[in-house]
């Protein structure tokens, strides 16, 4: 007899597979789901398996990086939450500053994680034709726009990102660095691609060769996704 229970297990996993999830990514994610409080941001499953992206991201690093280092910054970014409310309700904004702060660097390292996901992909896939004239008008060439961002990514001052990003006043495509998660950025650009060079990110893995952790995210880079934010920005901008 097929109880409730699993009846809902099974049809989970064939939903899971459809989106291309492991069901192992969300067992773990709800393990570490939060416990009570402020619970507007939650943790999203990877959108594959702990072991996908090996031998080129371990499985240990993606594991720890995803369910301690972003786990906690949807706790920060709840908890700073729940602190501004209680700052309203007592009127007392003496922490206003330092909350402000928690909010820029939680939830942008919060967004960050969790493109920087989806920015990997297990087959390593080429670059889109749409997104690949983008990058030839905004940089020259395809090879021009993985060169830059390549540099810019390995020459991130202490923890932070590279970013390929859509500037849309210009219409154009851009690399950033951004510095923690929250600090370089243009206001109104959409993330298209990035690549975490906190030392969590590559450390148990790399140890101090961020160049080749770098070389090697060139590697497992998801252009599809990029490209598929690329033309939803843009179409966003032409309503
Ligand atoms: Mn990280």
């Amino acid at each position: 007899m097929t109880t409730g229970r699993s009846r809902r297990d099974v049809l989970k996993a064939g939903s899971l597979a459809l989106l291309g999830m492991s069901a192992a990514g969300r067992i773990e994610a709800a393990e570490i789901a939060p416990e009570g409080g402020d619970t507007t941001y939650t943790l999203p499953p990877l959108p594959y398996g702990y072991d996908a992206l090996a031998p080129l991201y371990d499985e240990k690093t993606l594991r720890i990086h995803h369910t301690k280092h972003h786990a906690g910054y949807v706790r920060g970014l709840n908890s700073t939450l729940e602190k501004l409310a209680a700052a309203r309700k007592a009127g007392d904004y003496s922490s206003i500053k330092a909350l402000s702060r928690d909010l820029a660097f939680n939830g942008s390292g919060h967004v960050l994680h969790t493109l920087f996901w989806n920015s990997m992909s297990p087959p390593q896939p080429d670059v889109p034709d749409g997104l690949a004239k983008h990058m030839a008008k905004s940089f020259g060439s395809v090879e021009a726009a993985k060169s830059q961002f390549a540099a810019a990514t390995k020459a991130v001052e202490a923890s932070g990102w590279g970013l390929l990003v859509y500037e849309p006043m210009a219409d154009k495509l851009l690399i950033l660095q951004a510095e923690k998660h929250q600090n370089l950025s243009i206001w109104g650009v959409t993330p298209l691609l990035v690549c975490d060079v906190w030392e969590h990110a590559y450390y148990l893995q790399y140890a101090n060769d961020r160049g080749t952790w770098v070389d090697n995210f060139m590697k497992m880079a998801n252009w599809p996704f990029a490209a598929a934010r690329l033309e939803q920005a843009r179409r966003a901008m032409a309503m």
